[in-house]
């Protein structure tokens, strides 16, 4: 059987690897190692911080392992998790479709849509979790005529505990991840190596002949008859570049900012993350309870459970780099007018539920997106295959988007790697 590696297990790792395991032999390489949720008492990193420990959003992985952050010169917080099922296991478990912009390349991802829907429990059926602060804020903008829905969530919500620690991973395991795939995919016969971090593609006479990894100390080759990149929107255009493939400058990462204010006993630090979205254009606005300001943002005060936090994620012009480990990211001018726009938006929201304008705080500008270095043109349509690539690699991951959604997009890179998947005809590698 013709052997395929699959270079990272976050969504779209973890998507190919589940559909391509049975017609090839898959490799799974993780450079992280296995995932665990942190289960420390949040009083440890509230302690830490009080005594002037906590100052940097990079020190988040001495307590937490699997989060990583980079921070650009603009001091932009870009967050990810190493480690199986990559950033899913942090993720808010929002699914939403944002297909847009392949459906205008001609790209249709509806056949994968549907499929994912019915193998992941997917739900907007959490209201008995809202909380008092959070049902009046949902009235509020109903009031306002911004049209909130609840939101559609993966996992098995009837069981939660409302802890509100999704971003750090669940502890009750509630709320589904990548990691579900890719077990499918080991019980199928995949087999998955973790701290194995890919450097580069090896080729020769344009064909892929396998890839390096280094492992700790030790760097080893590992030979394929095909190889998926989907080592996520930072990861991904990293080992292009060392393999000698171009890339475009086009990163973009969904920024979000948090707009705060304190609502008495509201319980948001104890509650599900964005229980609800309100759609704009170029952004969208959720309640949530931003954990890495509480860490590390100095105006982000005790008691937590009594800020109300409304997230801006901004649809970001795709204009930045990814440089060995260094990320070149800033905002336009134009993102800073949707983004000021967007904070007016939630300013009023919160003096509609009673809390003057001047008593708002920020959070720490964050990201965790990161995506559009290898977009997609009308020319990759009909093979979903980057011509920039050699025959037998694709990339399967939000390197492909040609533009920032400015929304949750796991589904979305679920359904393209699961799409792309099924066009690789393993007769002709
Ligand atoms: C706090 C937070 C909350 C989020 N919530 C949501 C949400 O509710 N809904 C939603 O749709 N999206 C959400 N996202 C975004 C979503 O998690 C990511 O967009 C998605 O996981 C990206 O999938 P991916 O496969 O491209 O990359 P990832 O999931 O990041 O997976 C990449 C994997 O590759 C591995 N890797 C990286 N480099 C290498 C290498 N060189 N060699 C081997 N392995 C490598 C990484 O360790 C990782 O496991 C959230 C993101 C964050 C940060
Ligand atoms: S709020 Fe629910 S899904 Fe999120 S971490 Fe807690 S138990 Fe898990």
């Amino acid at each position: 059987m013709k052997r395929v590696l699959v270079v990272g297990s976050g969504a779209g790792g973890a998507a190919a690897a589940r559909e391509l395991q049975g017609r090839f032999q898959v490799t799974v390489l993780e450079a992280g190692s296995e995932f665990r949720p942190f289960t420390t008492s949040l009083r440890v990193p509230e302690h830490a911080k009080r005594a002037g420990l906590l100052f940097d959003p990079r020190e988040i992985s001495l307590l937490f392992p699997a989060m990583r952050v980079h921070m650009t010169g603009e001091g932009m917080a870009v967050v990810r998790a190493r480690g199986t099922g990559g950033t899913t296991t942090i993720a808010t478990a929002n699914a939403l479709r944002q297909d847009q912009h392949f459906r205008e390349l001609g790209i249709d991802l509806s056949q994968a849509f549907s499929e994912l829907e019915k193998s992941i429990p997917i739900s907007a059926d959490h209201g008995h979790l809202w909380r008092p602060a959070t049902k009046r804020c949902f009235s509020t903008c109903m009031t306002m005529k911004l049209d909130p829905f609840p939101t559609p969530k993966m996992g098995r919500f009837e069981n939660c505990r409302n802890c509100g620690r999704c971003v750090l991973g669940c502890p009750f395991g509630i709320k589904w991840d990548s990691r579900e795939f890719l077990r499918e995919a080991v019980a199928r016969g995949a087999r998955l190596e973790t701290g194995a971090e890919v450097e580069s593609v090896v080729t020769s006479g344009g064909e892929a002949m396998g890839v390096m990894a280094r492992h700790g100390l030790k760097r080893s080759f590992h030979p394929a008859d095909l190889v998926i990149l989907a080592a996520g929107g930072l990861g991904t255009p990293r080992i292009l570049v060392n393999s000698g493939i171009e890339v475009e400058p086009r990163l973009f990462v969904d920024p979000v900012l948090c707009v705060a204010a304190r609502h008495p006993e509201a319980g948001q630090n104890r509650e599900i993350p964005m229980p609800f979205i309100v759609q704009r254009r170029g952004y969208i606005v959720s309640p949530y309870f931003d954990h890495l300001s509480s860490f590390f943002n100095r105006t982000w005060k005790q008691p937590f459970r009594d800020i109300f936090s409304l997230m801006i994620k901004l649809a970001d012009t795709p204009r930045g780099h990814v440089e060995g480990r260094s990320i070149r990211k800033s905002l336009t001018p134009e993102d800073h007018d949707v983004l000021s726009e967007a904070v007016g938006l939630c300013t009023d929201i919160h003096s509609s539920m009673g809390i003057p304008g001047d008593k708002v705080f920020l959070g720490t500008v964050n990201a965790g997106h990161p995506g559009g270095m290898l977009p997609f043109t009308p020319a990759e349509a009909r093979t979903l295959h980057h011509g920039r690539l050699p025959g037998n690699v694709y990339v399967a991951d939000s390197s492909l988007f040609p533009d920032s959604l400015g929304n949750p997009p796991m589904l979305t890179i679920m359904a393209l790697a699961i799409t792309i998947s099924r066009r690789i005809d393993c007769d002709q590698l």
